[in-house]
C-alpha cells in the first residue's frame, strides 16, 4: 500500500508541471497564474492582499509586487472594499478573464474532466488528502462554504440588508447559494468531515 501511495505521489508530482514551471507562460510566471485563478474563484472575503499571499504562500510584500505587476497588465484591479471602506479587494479584469481562458492548467483540468463520472471521485480523494496533511501539518487550506464549520442558516438578528439564504458566523454576514462554491481562505471544515 505504501507503494502505491509512493507512486501516487511521483505522478502528481510530474502532473505539477502543468502548473510550477520556470520562466512564463504567455507573459505570466506560475505565481501570477496561481494569483488569477484564485481570484477568478474566491469569494468577497478572499479577494484581497492578504487572503491572496496566504493562497499563493508568499509575503505580503511579494504579493504587493506580483499586484502591482498584474495591475500593469491589465488583468487586475484593485477596488475600494464594500464590507471595509478602509480596506482594497482584488478583481480579475475581463482582460484577466480571457487570458485566463488560455491557463497553462487547462489540459490537467480536461484531462481530469475526461475520467468522467471519476472526476467527483479523484476531487474528493484530493480533497480528503489536503484536510489530512491540514491535521497532520497543523496547515491550512482554502476551500468552499459548503462544508465549513462557520456556514449556518439565515440569521434572524442580521439587518435586512445582509439577510441571505445562508449566513457566515465568521464574518457575520450573509452568503447568497451562487457565493457557496467559491473559494475562502478562512474555511475550516466540520468536525464529522476531518480525519
Ligand atoms: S462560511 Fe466559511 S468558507 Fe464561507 S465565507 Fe464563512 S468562513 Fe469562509
Amino acid at each position: 500500500m505504501i507503494a502505491a501511495a509512493r507512486e501516487a505521489v511521483d505522478l502528481l508530482v510530474q502532473a505539477g508541471n502543468t502548473w510550477h514551471f520556470d520562466g512564463t507562460r504567455q507573459g505570466l510566471h506560475d505565481r501570477d497564474w496561481m494569483a488569477l485563478r484564485f481570484l477568478a474563484r474566491a469569494n468577497r472575503f478572499s479577494r484581497t492582499p492578504s487572503a491572496l499571499a496566504q493562497f499563493v504562500g508568499l509575503t505580503r510584500a511579494t504579493v504587493s509586487q506580483m499586484v502591482k505587476d498584474l495591475e500593469g497588465k491589465g488583468y487586475l484591479e484593485r477596488r475600494r472594499s464594500p464590507i471595509d471602506k478602509r480596506s482594497v479587494t482584488l478583481a480579475v479584469t475581463p482582460q484577466g478573464e480571457r487570458i485566463l481562458a488560455g491557463d497553462p492548467i487547462k489540459p490537467l483540468v480536461n484531462a481530469i474532466f475526461a475520467l468522467e463520472p471519476g472526476a467527483n471521485k479523484f476531487r474528493d480523494i484530493l480533497r480528503q488528502v489536503l484536510d489530512g496533511l491540514s491535521t497532520t501539518q497543523h496547515s491550512h487550506h482554502a476551500d468552499t462554504c459548503k462544508d465549513c464549520i462557520f456556514l449556518a442558516g439565515k440569521a434572524p438578528e442580521l439587518p435586512r440588508k445582509m439577510q441571505a439564504e445562508f449566513t457566515c458566523r465568521f464574518f457575520r454576514a450573509g452568503i447568497t447559494r451562487g457565493e457557496l462554491d467559491l473559494l475562502c481562505v478562512n474555511f475550516e471544515r466540520r468536525e464529522s468531515r476531518k480525519r
